[in-house]
């Protein structure tokens, strides 16, 4: 007998028919003599509803008490999908993340956790039960409610899984598995079998949500075997392995897109040691995480640093230049949110030159201007407009060779 943890998104629990399917599989996995830890996310896009909704009430929204409204969309999904094995005969209990005993810092609205107590959950199956866990949420060492950041409950998954020393995580979700692009950006997208933890981390940081960033770090530190899947066609999908070179050993393994970036410039900085670090440390000290950076040649002693930054932290980004703008003696900030990103991913990049020559020619070809670059062994970025995006992702993935052959 083995233990699983099954994860089910959003859209995999969006309405009565979906959740009766995903206690069909749960009640199938358990009479196949497997025990099951279910993980939850909210309803469809009922987090995003939820988020309006604290909008429409008030500008001003505590990030204490928005953690204690989003954590309220996975309990809504844990109850019911209990209630949905109920009928299946199948006895379960659900969880909240404080009662799963995933215990976080309090940095609300994007808590890290700290350490897993699973005793609960550890205590229902020794009784036999399908413990069901509201995922994306915990609890604070002050003991508040708190949230993992958007698509955290692949976070909660795969931290119990590891927790719990169980033999898979399976993330069922509305594709297939990962592609090599984003099916719903690149119509000719091949699902891929196998991704590395190495590719897996540069497109889940690069835009390929599938899944969160931090799940696969995870997995990756403490061994956890992912394997991404549908819940609508419950076939095999990807798996993500420590495996070097990686699967159909194409140079490029994936293009992944990504407007949910801004851009920040600070204009007209003086040239002298200690400016940057004056500002990042600025930017650092308001918890704001930065993406790509890049200054400019200086000119008559003055220089540009632009910097990328997720959409939702640019008023707080800004703010930070501002504060530091005179004392760095800098001209003007300015917020540019019409940029998104587009980036290969592939561990075959390390000894194939000409990697980056082809994917600059895509894009010339297009008529596509490149405003920054970043690179690293597996991965090159590019910042472009963010209306060029679909067109960029859809030519890098015909030049790298990763269309599916039409059958
Ligand atoms: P869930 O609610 O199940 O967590 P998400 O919306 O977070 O689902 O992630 C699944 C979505 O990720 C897919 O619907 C797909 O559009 C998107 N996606 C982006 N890039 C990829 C990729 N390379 N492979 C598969 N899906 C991707
Ligand atoms: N419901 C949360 C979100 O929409 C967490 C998740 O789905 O993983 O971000
Ligand atoms: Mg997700």
């Amino acid at each position: 007998m083995g233990l699983v943890v099954q994860k089910f998104g959003g859209t995999s629990v969006g309405d009565a028919e979906r959740i009766r399917a995903v206690a069909d599989h749960v009640a199938r996995t358990r009479r196949g003599g497997d025990q099951v830890v279910v993980v939850v996310s909210a309803m469809g896009k009922s987090t995003d509803d939820l988020l309006r909704l604290a909008d429409d009430v008030s500008p001003v929204r505590p990030p204490r008490e928005l953690d204690m409204l989003l954590t309220a969309g996975e309990r809504i999904s844990m109850a019911l999908v209990c209630m949905a094995l109920a009928g299946r005969g199948v006895e379960a209990a659900s969880f909240t993340g404080s009662q799963a005993g995933i215990i976080t810092d309090a940095d609300h609205t994007r808590a890290k956790i700290l350490e897993m107590r699973p005793t609960r959950i550890q205590e229902a199956l020794d009784a036999g039960l399908t413990p069901v866990v509201a995922g994306f949420q915990g609890v604070s060492t002050t003991r508040d409610i708190t949230t993992l950041g958007r698509g955290g409950s692949d976070v909660t998954a795969v931290a119990l899984a590891a927790a719990l020393g169980a033999d898979v995580c399976e993330i069922y979700t509305d594709v297939t598995g990962v592609f090599s692009a984003d099916p719903r950006v690149v119509a000719r997208a091949k699902r891929l079998n196998k991704v590395s933890f190495d590719e897996m981390m540069e497109m889940a940081a690069t835009g390929g949500r599938v899944l969160m960033l931090r799940s696969v770090e995870f997995a990756r530190r403490h061994g956890v075997p992912l394997h991404v899947r549908s819940s609508f066609t419950w076939e095999p999908g990807t798996w993500i392995v420590e495996e070097e070179p990686t699967m159909e050993d194409a140079v490029v393994s994936a293009v992944t897109d990504d407007t949910s970036e801004a851009k920040i410039t600070v204009g007209g900085v003086p040239d002298h040691p200690g400016v940057a670090a004056r500002l990042f440390r600025e930017l650092a000290e308001r918890g704001i995480n930065l993406d790509m950076i890049v200054q400019n040649t200086s000119e008559n002693g003055l220089t540009d640093i632009s910097f990328t930054v997720a959409t939702t932290d640019v008023d707080d980004a800004r703010t930070a230049c501002e504060a530091v703008r005179e004392e760095l003696g800098a001209a003007k900030v300015t917020a540019d949110t019409g940029i998104g990103r587009v980036s290969i991913v592939g561990a075959g990049m390390k000894s194939n030159p000409g990697v980056t020559a082809l994917m600059f020619e895509t894009l010339s070809n297009k008529g596509i201007n490149i405003e920054m670059i970043s690179t690293s062994s597996i991965r090159i970025s590019c910042v472009v407009r963010a209306d060029r995006v679909e067109d960029a992702v859809i030519a890098l993935h015909t030049a790298f060779g990763l269309d599916a052959v039409a059958s």
